[in-house]
């Protein structure tokens, strides 16, 4: 058995019933992806618009592709017809590019909004105050072609547990209350995306219902 086939089995192996496996394919050949599309995988998430669309194109039509990158908005024209989820969404101005999208290809995007929970500066995403101002904003409300299914957001990377484990679950809390407040009567709103190869499993035990494994199923990349 190839070793991304094991590595796959092993990790979905310990996921629970109601955790959905995005399997980070950033870097790796199709050679690889294929693989895993066989052993049954079939959400892939790659961070390069480029990359992904390639991959789209080269790859099973039946794969879901999820964004899960930092996306510019005059880039989104070429994942808007076919992406599955777009995990990184961290402006009022993005998702309304993403909104123009969808009506130009007749769809309903799904996006998740990005959260910053690291105490690193440079990792993307909303402040608290940030995702209650996009929320009551008048021109989200009028956005008919984007749909937000939940929260996304990447811990400190440190292999102090505790720091990891605070975070995951400040995001919890977060997704908790952002759901009773905005999204009461909207069940679509149910994804809580944290947890990648090194801290899927501490994710897991604070909340979350989307991982996104990469190294632990395709091996180390030599660059993100
Ligand atoms: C690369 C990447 C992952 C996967 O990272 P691994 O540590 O290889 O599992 C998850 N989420 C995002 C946003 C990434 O860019």
């Amino acid at each position: 058995m190839s070793s991304v086939i094991r590595n796959l089995e092993e990790i979905r192996g310990r996921l629970p019933e109601n955790v959905t496996l995005v399997a980070v394919s950033k870097t790796k050949p199709n050679e690889m992806i294929l693989e895993a599309y066989g052993a049954g995988q079939r959400i892939f998430g790659e961070n390069k618009v480029q990359e992904l669309t390639d991959k789209a194109e080269a790859l099973p039509g039946d794969i879901e592709w999820h964004m899960i990158g930092h996306l510019q908005r005059n880039k989104v024209k070429y994942i808007a017809p076919f992406v599955s989820l777009i995990h990184g969404v961290d402006s009022l101005r993005l998702l309304r590019a993403i909104n123009k999208e969808g009506v130009k290809n007749d769809r309903v995007i799904p996006c998740l909004l990005q959260m910053h929970i690291a105490s690193e500066e440079t990792k993307f995403g909303l402040d608290e105050t940030e995702l209650n101002e996009l929320l009551e904003s008048p021109d989200y409300k009028s956005f008919l072609n984007v749909e937000i299914r939940g929260l996304m957001g990447m811990a400190t990377f440190t292999n102090d547990e505790t720091i990891v484990a605070k975070e995951f679950r400040s995001l919890k809390n977060i997704f908790d209350r952002v759901r009773n407040e905005y999204f009461k009567n909207d069940s679509s709103f149910s994804v809580l995306s944290m947890g990648m190869s090194g801290d899927y499993q501490l994710a897991i035990a604070e909340g979350s219902n989307m991982v996104r494994v990469g190294s632990s199923i395709f091996g180390e990349r030599n660059y993100q």
